[in-house]
């Protein structure tokens, strides 16, 4: 017979909690009630309204709905946070002049692995306690401030990178959430302090952090290669130096993390199961197709960007890097991809690259795009003035 909820102590089911969770894998647990979440509201009013959050459609939601849990679930009594870190170790030197990936991608999509375990869990406490449990599981993936609920639930604090930052781990670590109509005995809000540290300001490599934890979206390269679907500000494009998917500079110069990061004990997160934490360049940009490009990133985060969204960060990257073995694969993107964000990108590489004028020349002949043809005509420009003609 079903045990009835009101009868289940709120300590003891969060003691089960923490328990479950831990053999399930978690680094951090942590429970706050599930009303809404007032200071993270706050937070996203300015954010919007400053316009910080940039085309990313999920986040011009209404703030009532994005930081309350209650409108993701009725019943919903508790939010359970959870912690797991994805640190794989630190970047290899870039000797093969790859394309950098930010450390939560290095392996498989985080959606999918967390959400086998977040349902597994649930499952566990429901035999635990002997009652049915209304839950929404998820990472990442609906309009609730996750991490604002994190903080409130004891995960740590919020570092002037924005990301939250735990003590004993740092902040390389995914929140999943578990949202419950279960009375459990809430944790204290996290606490702590960058004190007088400002290294993440001062070396986010385009300023996106204009105040502490005030990120800008439209200036932050993790938004500009990842869920930014148009050009890359050609302003911006030296910047991003090789990072091909995400950047994790704001992450690697907090000393919290420098003595803190604790590698993952999930071994779908390690190098090993997904893209690793360089993108052959060349072999990136020979893809044409879709399917093609789901057959090489299909069940890891890179298939965020789409196909032409990868390929323009691998551009840029190449760029960047001043890859002269990237020309080849660059001058077959230039004549046939079949996405102008490809071909205009293709051409800024070119250009900073140099060499290939022949081949702009001819593409401005064939170019039928107005914004791909002003690339070109910018790269011949720069080719013009890096030979002392302009
Ligand atoms: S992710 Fe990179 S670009 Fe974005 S705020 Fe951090 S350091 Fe700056
Ligand atoms: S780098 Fe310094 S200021 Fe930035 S989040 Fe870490 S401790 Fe805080």
């Amino acid at each position: 017979m079903e045990r009835d909820k009101n009868s289940i102590g709120p300590t003891e089911a969060r003691r089960l909690l923490e328990e479950r969770a831990r053999e399930a894998g978690f680094d951090l647990v942590g429970v706050t009630r599930a009303g809404p979440l007032r200071a993270g509201g706050e937070r996203l009013r300015e954010w919007q309204e400053a316009g910080m959050a940039a085309d990313m459609g999920f986040m011009h939601r209404p703030v009532e709905l994005l930081a309350n849990p209650k409108k993701l679930q009725k019943s919903a009594r508790s939010v359970v946070s959870l912690g797991v870190s994805y640190y794989p170790g630190e970047h290899p030197e870039n000797t093969e002049g790859g394309g950098r990936v930010a450390r939560y991608a290095w392996g498989r999509d985080y959606h999918e692995v967390i959400k086998e375990r977040l349902f597994r869990l649930r499952r566990q406490l429901e035999e635990d306690l002997g009652t049915k449990i209304k839950a929404r599981g998820f990472t990442d993936a609906v309009p609730l401030l996750e991490r604002s609920a994190a903080q409130h639930a004891g995960l740590g604090f919020f570092g002037r990178n924005s990301c939250l930052i735990d003590g004993d781990i740092g902040s390389y670590f995914f929140i999943a959430d578990l949202i419950v109509d279960l009375d459990l005995k809430p944790d204290e809000p996290g606490t702590g302090t960058c004190g007088r540290c400002t290294r993440c300001m001062a070396r986010c490599p385009t300023g996106a952090i204009k105040a502490p934890g005030v990120v800008d979206a439209r200036l932050c390269i993790s938004y500009l290669t990842i869920e930014n679907s148009g050009e890359i500000p050609r302003e911006l494009r030296p910047k991003v130096g090789d990072w091909a998917f995400g950047c994790d500079v704001c992450q690697e110069v907090c000393p919290y993390n420098k003595t803190k990061a604790t590698k993952s004990r999930w071994p779908e997160f390690s190098a090993k199961s997904g893209a690793g934490p360089y993108l052959g360049v060349e072999e990136a940009l020979r893809i044409r197709t879709d399917e093609e490009f789901e057959g090489r990133f299909a069940g890891t985060p890179l298939t965020r960007p789409g196909r032409a969204g990868l390929l323009r960060n691998c551009c840029v990257a190449a760029g960047n890097l001043r890859s002269e073995g990237a020309i080849p694969a660059l001058e077959e993107c230039l004549r046939e991809d079949p996405s102008e964000l490809v071909r205009g990108h293709a051409a800024w590489a070119l250009g900073e690259i140099g060499g290939s004028e022949g081949t702009l020349r001819e593409a401005a002949r064939r170019e039928t795009d107005g914004w791909c043809l002003g690339e070109i005509r910018l790269a011949l420009g720069r080719a013009a003035t890096d030979a002392g003609l302009g």
